[in-house]
C-alpha cells in the first residue's frame, strides 16, 4: 500500500459526498491532465523552483549542441528518466526540446518532408487517430505535406509519413506501423502515453524519431515541454531550424521546472511511498475499475479490453489504464450528442476518423468532474434509458 492510498479513496468517496449539480457542464473533450494535482500538492517543497531575476536571460543554452536551446541539465534529466523506466533508448540520438510535443510534431513533419525529394508528402494515421494530427498536418496548407487520413486504406504512390501513437490516443491500444510499403515511408512514433501508470512497459522503444511529452507523464501540461529523440542528425537539424523560426527556442523557466520534477521522479520512482508512478498507476486503475463497473452493469455501452502484460518497470504483470476511454454505444446513435444532453462534453469518434457512436473521454480530469461523469453515465447505462 503506498502513501497515496487515502487520496485514491477520496476519488470515489467524493462521489457519495458531493456530486456536481446536474446543470454543471463537465468538459471531458480536452485532454487536460489535472488528475494528478493532489500528488503534487503533497510534494510542495521538493518540487518548488525559484528563479532569480538575473538568471536564464540568454536565448542560448549550449551553442555546441545541435539543439542549442536545450538546457544541458534537462538533457541529463530526460536520459536518466528513460534509463530508469526503461521505456526508450536515448543512446546515439539527438534530443530536441519543444514547446510541448505538439510543436515537435509539426517540426518533425517539416523536417521529414523538407528532406524528401518529392513533395507533398502524404501524412497518415491508423483510425482511430489523434484528431490533432489532422489539424497539425492541414492548418498551414503547406506545400510540403498533406493529410491523407487512414493509414490502413492508404494506397497512394510517393513518400509518406505514418503517425504511430502507442498507446494510442484515443483508444489506448498498443500500435505498430500499418502501411506495408516501406520505400519512401517514414514513421513518427508518438509515445506520449508510454509510461508505467498507463500501460505495461514491455520493451525499450528504439525508433528513428520518437516524441515524448512532460504534459502526460506528470500532468504538467502548462509547462509546455516535450522532447524528440532523433537518430538522424539532418532530421534533428531541420527540426531545430523549424523551432528557431517558430519560437527561437523553448522557455528556459519551463525547462528548469521540468528538470527539477523529472529528476525527482527518477530519484523517487523506486520508493513505494513516494513514487509518482505507483501513485499514478493506482489512481488510473481505480478510475478504470469504476468506469468498467458502470459499463458492465448496463447494456448500452462498450469499452475496449486490454490484455494484461508483464511490466519491466514494476516487475510484475499489470493492467492497462489509458489516459482516454474509447466509449462506444451498442446502438447506431451519436453518443457525443447523447452525452451532451447530460451536459458531458466528449470528443466525437468522427474527429478521430471513426463513427459517431464512439467518443473519446478524458480520463485525466479532476476528481469531481470524473465522479460527476460516472454519476451521469450511470443514469443512461441501459439501452431502455436512451432508445427514443
Ligand atoms: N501526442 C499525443 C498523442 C497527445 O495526446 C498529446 C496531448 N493531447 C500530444 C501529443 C501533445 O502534448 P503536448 O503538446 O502537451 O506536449
Amino acid at each position: 500500500m503506498n502513501g497515496f492510498e487515502s487520496s485514491k479513496k477520496s476519488d470515489s468517496d467524493s462521489n457519495k459526498d458531493k456530486c456536481l449539480s446536474d446543470d454543471v457542464i463537465i468538459n471531458l473533450d480536452r485532454g487536460d491532465p489535472t488528475a494528478f494535482q493532489e500528488y503534487w500538492m503533497k510534494m510542495t517543497d521538493r518540487f518548488t523552483v525559484v528563479i532569480p531575476g538575473w538568471d536564464l536571460m540568454s536565448y542560448f543554452s549550449d551553442t555546441k549542441n545541435v539543439c542549442w536551446f536545450l538546457e544541458p541539465e534537462l538533457e541529463k534529466a530526460i536520459k536518466a528518466l528513460h534509463g530508469t523506466i526503461g521505456n526508450a533508448a536515448t543512446e546515439e540520438r539527438y534530443i530536441v526540446v519543444g514547446t510541448g510535443s505538439s510543436q515537435l510534431c509539426q517540426a518533425a513533419l517539416f523536417a521529414l518532408s523538407s528532406l524528401s525529394e518529392v513533395t507533398p508528402v502524404s501524412i497518415v494515421g491508423a483510425v482511430p487517430y489523434y484528431s490533432t494530427y489532422v489539424e497539425e498536418a492541414s492548418y498551414l496548407e503547406s506545400k510540403l505535406y498533406k493529410w491523407e487520413g487512414d493509414a490502413r486504406t492508404f494506397d497512394k504512390k510517393g513518400p509518406y509519413i505514418e503517425m504511430v501513437t502507442s498507446p494510442n490516443n484515443p483508444d489506448g491500444t498498443m500500435r505498430e506501423p500499418v502501411v506495408h510499403r516501406r520505400e519512401g515511408g517514414k514513421v513518427i512514433h508518438d509515445f506520449a502515453y508510454y509510461w508505467p501508470h498507463y500501460t505495461p512497459i514491455t520493451r525499450r522503444q528504439d525508433h528513428d524519431l520518437m516524441l515524448f511529452t512532460f504534459s502526460k507523464i506528470t500532468g504538467h501540461a502548462g509547462s509546455r515541454i516535450g522532447w524528440a529523440l532523433v537518430k538522424d542528425i539532418e532530421v534533428a537539424k531541420k527540426m531545430v531550424q523549424y523551432l528557431t523560426v517558430n519560437s527561437i527556442g523553448v522557455s528556459k523557466e519551463s525547462q528548469t521546472r521540468a528538470t527539477t520534477i523529472l529528476n525527482e521522479l527518477t530519484k523517487t520512482c523506486r520508493t513505494q511511498s513516494e513514487s509518482f508512478f505507483e501513485y499514478g498507476y493506482e489512481k488510473m486503475k481505480s478510475r478504470w475499475e469504476r468506469l468498467r463497473e458502470i459499463v458492465e452493469s448496463g447494456d448500452a455501452f462498450t469499452l475496449p479490453n486490454y490484455p494484461q502484460a508483464f511490466c519491466n518497470f514494476f516487475g510484475k504483470t499489470i493492467s492497462t489504464s489509458p489516459a482516454f476511454a474509447w466509449l462506444g454505444l451498442k446502438e447506431e446513435r451519436d453518443l457525443g450528442s447523447l452525452l451532451k444532453e447530460k451536459k458531458v462534453l466528449t470528443r466525437g469518434g468522427d474527429a478521430c476518423g471513426c463513427d459517431k457512436k464512439y467518443v473519446r473521454v478524458n480520463m485525466l480530469s479532476r476528481d469531481d468532474d470524473y465522479d460527476g461523469f460516472l454519476h451521469r453515465l450511470a443514469t443512461i447505462k441501459d439501452l431502455k434509458c436512451i432508445v427514443p
